[in-house]
Formats: structure tokens, C-alpha cells, sequence
């Protein structure tokens, strides 16, 4: 073993200049990827743990410029789901061994503290032993605080970047880094089992913003990362930027499982979207979760965060039939579990 990959594996914390070699050369991807599966397995052997993605509402008040669903965009066809239709995503999601239910939106005011409690309650009530992950953006301290009350478990929320000239690039103004980290600290002091990551790929990411991802996400100590690359979608202002390689993805999906050993890391619907295999090449990268699509199939292609989005208009059940019988020719085992952080 190189001694570079030796170093990642004995303290995680390489040097910068060495970092940024790992990152900018394949040079090391073979050794890379073979020690974070030997991480992986050490923790989670060759399980891949589910979760059922239920996209509740693609109204948002936000207006990030890679994000198809942002809130200039006068050609989204907007949905929410009702109450009645969350519940029978998440009893179809159970009758397929699904124990996680990740409810993600835009932020959607409709979606208010009442709301939502109701419906985190439902589901609790409902389904004792499963988990409620929620990734609905920015709140306030107190809604996160009566979210967690009410019994959600998890919360997901990209930094998107920890550079504040890239975030910048990122966002309009009005929305601001400081902010956003801000709300992460919060959901993690509150109980959370908490979750961040970044595009890869993203337009003005450099690999010295990289490695300040890397930096933040070793200060949070998050409970899950996702990462996954960046793609254009035709309604944005970043319409003509170049998608995110799915390489560097792998790579950096390699370099996470390095720094943080137990974490969960989805392979994401972004990198089986840039990729046929790119799921199943994500776990062999060191990845162990995967989040399959619960929404109803007549919303399906209007969560549309960037063009050509996975979607194939299967019924949740031949998806996840699927999904097991690709993972399996790559020798994981989708388990029915929750699927908490290894302890
Ligand atoms: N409103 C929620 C959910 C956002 S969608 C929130 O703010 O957290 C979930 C993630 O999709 C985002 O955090 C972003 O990293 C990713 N995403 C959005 N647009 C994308 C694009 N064009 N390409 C790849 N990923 C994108």
C-alpha cells in the first residue's frame, strides 16, 4: 500500500499538499477504493441499508441557481402531496421492508411546524420501529426543536460549500453560509442524527474548496454525508456550466469513508443518474446507503432538480426489486432495517 493511502488510514488527516494529490490524480483510486471497502466492511459488512424517498412538495422559496426547483423557475409544474398520500407512500414503503422514511422537499411555508408534526406523529404512530428523516432546508431553531419533539430522528442538509466566495456563487443574496451552518450546528445539538455534503463539480469549486468541505464536515462530525455531482438542469442560470464527473465523485466518496470511518454515505440518485452503474460503483467506492424513490409515480419526474433524473415510472416495487437483484451482482445485500449509524 502506498504510503499516502497508508497515512489516509492511520489518522485520516492528511496534509494538505498531499490531499490535494489524492484528489487531483487516479493515480491512487485502485488502493483508495479498496481500503474504504475494507472500512466499510470492518462496520457494516456488505449491507446497504434503504431509505424510501418520499418528495413531498417542489414549491420553494429559495432560488439557488444550479436548482431546477428554485423558485424562478416558471416552468416547474409545482405539487405537494397530501397527508393521505405521505401515509400510503410510507405503507407501501413499509410492505417492501422499508424501516427509514425520508421526506424532502423545497422549502414549502405550506409545510409549517403543525403540519409536519402531524404527519412526523402519523407516521411514529404508525410505524413504531421505523425511522422519519426529514430534509425540508432552513428553520428556525424552534421548528427544529419541535420537529425532533414530535419524533423525527434524522435531518438532512447540504452545506453545499464551505467557501464563502463559492457559496456565493451558489446562492443569491440573502442566503448565507454563516447561516447555514448555523442551522446544522443546531440540528445537531438538538438530537438530530444529522447529515451534510456538497455537490461535486458545482460551477467555481476548486479542489482548494474541496478540501474546505472536508475541513467543515471534520468539524461538524456529521452522522451522514452525501455527495453527489453536480448537473444541469435547463431552466437554471447555470444551464450551459458543465456537469460533475462522476471520478471525482467516487474519489471523494472514497476519501469520506477514510475521515469518517462509521459515517453513512448514500450513493445518490445524482450519481445513478450521470451513470448506469454509478449506484452500485458508489458502494464498491466505499458508500453504504441508497435512497430509493417512494413519491407517487404521477409526481415523480416533477421533483426535477436537474435534467434527466432518474425516474424510471416503475412502481416502487419493481424499483427496489431491481436495486436488490444490481447490488447483488456486486455482492451487497440491501438489508431491512433502519439502518442507524454503527456504533
Ligand atoms: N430544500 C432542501 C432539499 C434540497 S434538494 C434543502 O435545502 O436541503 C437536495 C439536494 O439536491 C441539495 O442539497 C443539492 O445539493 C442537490 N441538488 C440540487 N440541485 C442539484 C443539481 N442541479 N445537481 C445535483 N444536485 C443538486
Amino acid at each position: 500500500m502506498s504510503r499516502l493511502i497508508e497515512q489516509l488510514r492511520e489518522d485520516g488527516n492528511l496534509p494538505e499538499e498531499k490531499l490535494q494529490r489524492l484528489l487531483q490524480t487516479d493515480e491512487y483510486d485502485r488502493e483508495l477504493f479498496q481500503s474504504a471497502m475494507e472500512i466499510r466492511e470492518k462496520y457494516y459488512g456488505r449491507k446497504v441499508y434503504i431509505r424510501g424517498l418520499i418528495e413531498i412538495s417542489n414549491y420553494c422559496g429559495n432560488d439557488c441557481y444550479y436548482c431546477g426547483i428554485r423558485k424562478s423557475n416558471q416552468n416547474a409544474s409545482r405539487y405537494r402531496l397530501t397527508e393521505e398520500e405521505i401515509m400510503e407512500c410510507c405503507r407501501i414503503g413499509y410492505g417492501l421492508g422499508f424501516r427509514t422514511f425520508v421526506l424532502q422537499g423545497g422549502e414549502d411555508g405550506w409545510f409549517n411546524d403543525e403540519r409536519m408534526c402531524r404527519i412526523i406523529r402519523n407516521i411514529k404512530g404508525k410505524y413504531p420501529d421505523c425511522a422519519v428523516t426529514l430534509s425540508l432546508g432552513e428553520r428556525s431553531r424552534q421548528s427544529y426543536e419541535r420537529l425532533y419533539e414530535a419524533g423525527a430522528d434524522r435531518y438532512l442538509l447540504r452545506h453545499e460549500t464551505a467557501d464563502e466566495t463559492h457559496y456565493r456563487i451558489l446562492h443569491p443574496p440573502g442566503m448565507d453560509l454563516q447561516k447555514r451552518k448555523e442551522c446544522l450546528f443546531n440540528l445537531k445539538d438538538i438530537g438530530f442524527a444529522t447529515g451534510s455534503g456538497f455537490m461535486v463539480g458545482s460551477p467555481g469549486q476548486t479542489v482548494e474548496t474541496i478540501i474546505k468541505d472536508l475541513r467543515f464536515l471534520q468539524e461538524l462530525k456529521p452522522d451522514m454525508i452525501g455527495i453527489g455531482p453536480y448537473l444541469r438542469h435547463k431552466d437554471t442560470p447555470f444551464k450551459d456550466c458543465e456537469d460533475g464527473s462522476i471520478e471525482l465523485t467516487l474519489r471523494l466518496i472514497g476519501i469520506l469513508r477514510h475521515l469518517f470511518p462509521k459515517a453513512l454515505l448514500p450513493s445518490t440518485t445524482a450519481l445513478g443518474t450521470i451513470h448506469p452503474q454509478g449506484r452500485q460503483l458508489g458502494m464498491m467506492a466505499g458508500a453504504n446507503v441508497v435512497m430509493p424513490n417512494l413519491s407517487p409515480a404521477h409526481v415523480r419526474n416533477k421533483y426535477e432538480l436537474y435534467d434527466d433524473k432518474i425516474c424510471t415510472g416503475d412502481e416502487a416495487a419493481e424499483s427496489k426489486a431491481h436495486l436488490a437483484e444490481q447490488m447483488s451482482l456486486t455482492g451487497f445485500e440491501i438489508v431491512e432495517s433502519r439502518g442507524d449509524r454503527a456504533e
